[in-house]
């Protein structure tokens, strides 16, 4: 009896793969270079301004995108309506502003900008702090996961917190501290920003290095120096922080000197498990004044439903901005992103129409997200992070789309955040039915993982993947592809000359990895069980809370 059982068990369940192989087949036919050529044109149009959040580039992106969604025949995913309305907030703090650090009677003379930079998370018009006295947190973490806690015993309220870029890890190239060289999520300014206000201190202050931070001091100015865009709702804004900010490595040390503290050796000690913060009796003062200004933008959203399991939800998703026309360029001053993200938001619509003209409903359904503001930190995914269209305990995965390959065929595609949950076996499997594989990120210490939209949805718990161009050029090789996409990004990388060129662009490659997230994603909307983080990965215990909650 149980022999007879299984074989009709196991027939029975060839057939359904075999059903669903073919199926598969309707989909992957219709992803073609033309179509996608189509798409990248328009998007990447000078009639599109380079796409830029709150602009006439806006209007028109997103008007292409439902447009096209609706022709394909999906469904508007926001009570009837293709837009989710993002609320922002621009904050320009006085570029004279005056920052004042001194203790006893040593005073540090800072120059804002080349010793300091920074702003203010509060949407409000004057920033004021006082002789707030400054306390050497290490590096800012708080991670039970990592056992380790540089706030412990800790009151950080009306403080200035102090500390260093990266993690422990990164410091000391012990693998079994955080994650080794590769950074980790603990190791980004921005976590470091957050896990002060959750401390409730009044200012932060990372102190800068090239090496850990992945980038030298200029990049620091560059992105500090203008404007900054956040969420309307910002949890910072209604936090306790007036000041976050950087400061250079040798400034930093002239601030231990005043204190009588060693700056080498307190840096060392920040990197082993019996460092505890130490009070510096010195204090932080600026006032400025803050420039706020208040606009909308939209996310785009499109639903193909299920069938059998409607109710559950993947996400594909894609930003469609970029930075729109700027002054700073001579000769072509528009930004038009070709590869950075009409690339992506092309393969977005593709996808969907992969989905439409399938013979059958897939069980799962799947929401196409174009997010706005990702260039602006990731501010579109953010916000649908945290203000979801559907119950983020019934979104099964996330699969994020930025910036495709124009080098031609490769074997490989590139997983950033290798490792972190089971999302990469169904993009594996995918690759090696078609004798490919997956490479994790060549460059984990630059952090990618927290540089593109997956990383909003990782950070609330939902499991996401950001699976990019390989390298590993079939025709040219490995060394060959790296140094094209080396090369791209020192030339084009949030440069006017990122255009859309399709006489230099080789589609082949492309259109294979358009295959790929078409596949990956509709296989995980045929399984039966939700994929997982896996075990040590910060976002895990979010999710597990998350599904322990919405149980009847
Ligand atoms: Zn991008």
């Amino acid at each position: 009896m149980r022999n007879i059982f299984v074989i009709f068990f196991s027939l029975t369940f060839l057939a359904g793969c075999m059903t669903a192989g073919k199926k598969v087949e309707y989909g992957l036919k219709s992803i073609t270079a033309d179509d996608m050529k189509t798409h990248i044109s328009i998007l990447a149009s000078d009639e599109f301004l380079g796409r830029a959040p709150s602009t006439e580039g806006e209007e028109k992106t997103i008007n292409y995108l439902a447009e096209e969604f609706r022709r394909i025949g999906l469904e508007p995913a926001n009570n009837g309506s293709f837009f989710q309305e993002v609320s922002l907030v621009k904050i320009t703090a006085d570029p004279e502003m005056k920052v004042d650090i001194s203790g006893g009677r040593n005073r540090i003379n800072l120059k804002y900008r080349e010793d300091i930079i920074g702003g203010s998370p509060q949407q409000k018009e004057f920033i004021r702090l006082d002789n707030s006295g400054i306390i050497f947190v290490g590096y800012g973490i708080n991670s039970p996961e990592n056992n380790w806690n540089d706030y412990e015993g800790l009151d950080v309220k009306g403080k200035t917190v102090l500390m260093l870029i990266n993690d422990p890890g990164y410091a000391t190239s012990d693998e079994t501290l955080f994650e080794g060289k590769t950074m980790t999520y603990f190791g980004r300014w921005t976590y470091k920003y957050e896990e002060a206000a959750r401390q409730g201190a009044s200012a932060v202050i990372i102190i800068h290095e090239t090496g850990a931070a992945a980038y030298p001091w200029e990049v620091v100015q560059n992105s500090w120096g203008g404007s900054q865009f956040s969420l309307r709702n910002d949890p910072l804004a209604s936090s306790a922080l007036q000041f976050c900010g950087w400061i250079t490595n040798e400034s930093g040390r002239k601030i231990f000197q005043a204190a009588g503290l060693d700056f080498d050796g307190l840096t060392r000690a920040a990197s082993g498990r019996d460092f505890r913060a130490v009070e510096m009796n010195m204090g932080l003062s600026v006032n400025f004044r803050n420039e706020v200004e208040y606009s909308v933008s939209d996310n785009v959203a499109a639903l193909w439903p299920g069938g059998r399991k409607a109710d559950e939800y993947i996400i594909y998703c894609a930003h469609w901005d970029h930075f729109g026309v700027s002054n700073t360029f001579r000769g072509d001053s528009i930004l038009n992103g070709a590869v950075d993200n009409a690339t992506g938001t092309a393969a977005l619509l593709e996808i969907a129409e992969a989905f439409a003209n399938l013979p059958a409903r897939q069980n799962r359904s799947i929401l196409f997200l174009s997010v706005t503001c990702e260039e602006q930190g990731l501010l579109g995914s953010d916000f649908y992070a945290n203000n979801p269209l559907f119950p983020p305990g019934k979104t099964a995965a996330v699969i994020n789309m930025d910036a495709l390959n124009i080098f031609g065929r490769t074997r490989d595609m590139i997983i950033s955040g290798y490792g972190y949950n089971q999302l990469d076996d169904y993009a594996i499997a995918v690759l090696e039915k078609y004798g490919r594989y997956a490479s994790p990120d060549p460059t984990p210490e630059k952090g990618g993982y927290f540089r593109s939209d997956h990383f909003s949805f990782a950070k609330v718990g939902i499991p996401s993947i950001n699976l990019s161009a390989g390298v590993d050029n079939v025709e040219q090789g490995k060394a060959w592809g790296l140094a094209r996409s080396e090369e791209w990004i020192r030339e084009n990388y949030h440069e006017p000359s990122d255009n859309y060129e399709p006489d230099k662009w080789d589609f082949d490659g492309m259109i294979e990895d358009v295959k790929v997230y078409f596949e990956t994603g509709y296989n995980l909307s045929m399984t039966d069980k939700f994929p997982e983080w896996n075990p040590g990965v910060p976002f895990k215990a979010l999710r597990d809370e998350m599904m322990e909650n919405q149980k009847p």
